[in-house]
Parts: C-alpha cells; sequence; structure tokens
C-alpha cells in the first residue's frame, strides 16, 4: 500500500514544486486542486466558468464544486494505492467531508510546510515580476494568504490532533526543503 499524503502551505511556499518531487519519489500521484481547476478553466467547462472569476480574485470556490472533483479523481484506478493531495481540502468543512467520507485514514501523514507571510509575499512578488503574471498583484495575493491563515492554518491542528501531522520549515532551497520533508516522511 503507498502512502496517502497531504500537502499543506500557504501561497508561495512552494508547495506544487515540492509535491511533484514528493510524488515522483514514492510513484504516486500528484493531485492538486489548483491545477484541476486551471484546467476546466482553460478548457471552458461548465465547472470552469463558475471558477473563473472567483480565482482571479483570489478567493475560495464552492466547497461542493471543489468537493465534487476531489472525489471524482480520488475514484480514479491510480490513486488506489495511495496518493499526494495538494490544495484540498483548504477549510475545515472540507477536511470533515474527507473525514467522512474515507475515514480518519484518507492519509497517512499531513505535511505542513510554513513560511512567514512577508517573505510569502516577496517571493510571489517576484515570481510574478519574472513570469509576467498580472494576476499576481499584491491585493490579489495578501487575499490569499489572509484566507490561508484564517480557513486553511487550522487544518495543522485538525491534523495534529489526529497524530497525522508532520510540520517542516519551508525557508531554504527546493533540496532543502525537499530533504527535510523526505525526513519527516520516514
Ligand atoms: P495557491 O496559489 O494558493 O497555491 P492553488 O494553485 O492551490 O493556489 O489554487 C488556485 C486557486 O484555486 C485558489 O486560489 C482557489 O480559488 C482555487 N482552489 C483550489 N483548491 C481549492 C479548494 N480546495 N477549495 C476552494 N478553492 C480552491
Amino acid at each position: 500500500m503507498g502512502r496517502k499524503l497531504l500537502l499543506l502551505g500557504p501561497p508561495g511556499a512552494g508547495k506544487g514544486t515540492q509535491a511533484q518531487h514528493i510524488a515522483k519519489l514514492l510513484g504516486i500521484p500528484h493531485i492538486s486542486t489548483g491545477d484541476m481547476l486551471r484546467q476546466a478553466v482553460a478548457d471552458e467547462t461548465e465547472l470552469g466558468m463558475q471558477a473563473k472569476a472567483i480565482m482571479e480574485a483570489g478567493d475560495l470556490v464552492p466547497d461542493d464544486l471543489v468537493t465534487a472533483l476531489v472525489i471524482e479523481r480520488l475514484a480514479q484506478p491510480d490513486a488506489a494505492c495511495g496518493y499526494l493531495l495538494d490544495g484540498y481540502p483548504r477549510n475545515a468543512a472540507q477536511a470533515d467531508t474527507l473525514t467522512d467520507t474515507y475515514g480518519d485514514d484518507v492519509f497517512d501523514t499531513a505535511i505542513a510546510v510554513d513560511v512567514e507571510s512577508e517573505e510569502l509575499v516577496r517571493r510571489i512578488l517576484q515570481r510574478a515580476e519574472e513570469q509576467d503574471r498580472a494576476d499576481d498583484t499584491e491585493d490579489v495575493i495578501r487575499n490569499r494568504l489572509n484566507i490561508y491563515r484564517a480557513d486553511t492554518e487550522p487544518l495543522i491542528g485538525y491534523y495534529r490532533d489526529r497524530d497525522r501531522l508532520a510540520e517542516v520549515d519551508g525557508v531554504g532551497s527546493v533540496d532543502e526543503v525537499f530533504g527535510r520533508i523526505v525526513e519527516a516522511l520516514r
């Protein structure tokens, strides 16, 4: 049986990059709700059209829409032997839905990568400049961070209470942070 992992962390913490490395190392699918939603927007599906403006503002897409997407994805055969979930759950209601649907063993480990807020704003603004992503304005970034601190960060306590938590310092190079994650997964 492969690992069932959750990767938790603020926007700009480098979650996407770490998730790809972890998934490759362990041979499990990387399931990113951000990626799935961006694909839906690009494909102009019904869901994509509902999600587009919400995502551009940095707000959360309604729980029922994202939950349906995740439950469908977890039912795919490649997720039967483990997965790395990235971007879901993002609030207590979503976490409860997963626990109610699959039980506490929906994750064997929740990896929480943290970086302090001002460093995150610096990183995201720099990335926006390099990639010419005008959507990443400072207001949108701060909104995303505020939502993370208010709605998502409390999940660290949720998984600590369930004895599933591994905390990792997200400051350092990609390799350093990856090393810490691998260590925490032993
Ligand atoms: P980040 O840049 O914060 O890492 P993601 O790539 O994970 O963002 O997600 C991009 C956007 O997709 C979020 O800002 C949000 O609008 C939407 N989204 C992703 N996952 C969820 C979720 N579980 N619940 C609600 N909205 C979500």
